[in-house]
């Protein structure tokens, strides 16, 4: 049985989804694309894409959606005030000498490329907040006619003290203290309610910006939340099985999402599962830019770290639990996933390893010792992600004594359909082997396949003195720095 713990009832919960069909309608808040995204960030989109693979291996069909926010949403904090301060791609703009739309489409580029490289299973639809201008206009005018929404000089305002009167609860998802009126870092005082937030935005007078909308309000660009509730509810419908984001979503913009939504569906539950993943934080303090401390994919990778090692790096902790980054800690990491890797892949064993073994489509039959460690792993993943738990059965089959190289490589095949750590996939070089070396690999792997071994061993030696090492294994070789 499936668990996850529910931010919204606080509580571990049993997975149901709302419909029968055996689909899940999961919705992730995707990055805003004004900057590469921070190994913070994607601890986040990992815990996304765990999800996924456990509801796959559980014979789910997942129906996957994630935003780019590529326009509106400000530099007052996720945690404050999202409707004050610059627009965070205008601000990036004009750092970079280029327009917003250049900038939106430059990190929305590096974002798929690094979605990649992490091996993160893609969405059905990666939704442009920007190509649904349309879709975000007409669900605030929905709003606006059931009476939830304001006008005042700077923008379309949601009305929560009136959403509140209607009977509903804002805000349930936050912590109180976070939410209470002026607890925000800047006080608006035409807002009716300082909780009150924006739906449309315009421009301040006299200001000039590459990206503009007209609306029936008039030109301006929409508020950070709404583009979230339109587009899901566009391609998923009005009710999600499972919305999954960073902690921090969870005291403005989710609560946000939340009555943008009910607004107008008639108190339909706009999300059954709420998932939240704690945050990083880098030598046991705050990630930030300011702190120049904000890693991103590309530090790991030119400090000549496997994505994958970052991606085991994450699997080591809860979700729930914060996680503290390191370089000493991504060393450690990165020396445990290779062992474990190598360990794997000496399995020396070809073909039919991967058959299914899990849920009612197991396509093979199993020993009762791979039974038995099929579900250890499997109540591990149920158990609201242990990943550490399932990692360390894992382990626990490499070296049991009694389970033959066979089971043992068809077994942790499968485990990594959930991991996603590319267990069998030899030709993943890490990132710190010259072009140069590795044309000597290839060219020594060309000579042992015409069995020239002689002169294969001399250019081991030669890979050797440059510093790297080569390990043979019947399907490829592996090279590491020594
Ligand atoms: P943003 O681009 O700021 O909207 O953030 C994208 C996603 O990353 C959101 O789900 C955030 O909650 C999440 N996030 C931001 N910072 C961190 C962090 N330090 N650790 C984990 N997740 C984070
Ligand atoms: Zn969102």
């Amino acid at each position: 049985m499936l668990k996850i713990f529910n931010s919204f009832s606080k509580k571990l919960e049993e997975f149901v989804p709302i419909r029968h069909d055996g689909k899940v309608r999961m919705y992730a808040c995707g990055p805003t694309v004004y900057s590469y995204p921070t190994i913070g960030n994607w601890r986040t989109y990992v815990l996304s894409d765990l999800f996924l693979r456990v509801l796959q291996i559980k014979g789910y069909r997942v129906d996957f959606v994630m935003n780019l926010t590529d326009v509106g949403h400000l530099t007052g904090d996720n945690l404050g005030n999202a409707d004050t301060g610059e627009d965070r791609l205008e601000k990036a703009a004009a750092k970079e000498k280029k327009t917003a739309w250049d900038i939106a489409k430059f990190y929305g580029d590096d974002f798929m490329d690094s979605f990649g490289k992490l091996n993160l299973i893609k969405p059905r639809l990666f939704s442009k907040a920007t190509d649904h201008i349309k879709e975000q206009i007409d669900l605030v005018q929905r709003i606006e006619k059931a009476g939830f929404a304001y006008k005042i000089t700077d923008g379309i305002y949601f009305d929560v003290a009136e959403y509140e009167k209607k009977g509903n609860v804002y805000g349930e998802l936050s912590n109180l203290e976070e939410i209470k009126p002026g607890a925000r870092v800047e006080i608006n005082s035409e807002k009716r309610d300082q909780r009150d937030f924006a739906l449309w935005k315009f421009f301040p007078a006299g200001e000039k910006r590459d990206m503009e909308w007209d609306s029936p309000w008039g030109m301006g660009f929409p508020g950070w939340h709404i583009e979230c509730s339109a587009m899901s509810m566009k391609y998923l419908g009005e009710q999600l099985d499972v919305h999954i984001g960073g902690e921090d979503l969870k005291s403005t913009h989710h609560p946000n999402e939340i009555a943008q939504s009910e607004s107008v569906t008639g108190k339909k539950p706009f999300v059954r599962y709420w998932m939240h993943g704690a945050f990083l934080l880098v030598d046991g303090g705050r990630m930030g830019k300011s702190l120049g401390n904000a890693y991103t994919l590309h530090d790991i990778i030119e400090k000549g770290y496997s994505p994958m090692a970052l991606r085991y790096y994450y699997l080591s902790a809860h979700y729930r639990k914060k996680m503290n980054f390191s370089w000493e800690g991504m060393e450690g990491v990165s020396n445990s996933y290779k062992r474990l890797k190598k360990e794997f892949l000496a399995l020396r064993v070809e073909g039919g390893q991967d058959k299914n073994i899990f849920g009612s489509k197991v396509e093979v039959e199993l020993s009762g010792r791979e039974v038995f460690f099929r579900d250890e792993f499997v109540s591990a993943v149920e158990d609201d992600l242990n990943m550490s738990a399932a990692l360390a059965v894992t382990r626990v089959v490499l070296k049991d004594e009694k389970l033959n190289s066979f089971e043992k490589r068809r077994l942790v095949e499968n485990f990594d359909k959930v991991f996603g750590l590319k267990l069998s996939e030899r030709d993943e070089i890490p990132a710190d082997i010259p072009e140069e070396v590795m044309e000597m690999v290839n060219k020594r792997e060309e000579m042992r396949k015409t069995k020239q071994w002689s002169e294969s061993d001399a250019l081991r030696k030669e890979i050797e003195a440059k510093g790297y090492k080569v390990s043979d294994f019947f399907d490829g070789v592996t090279v590491e720095k020594v």
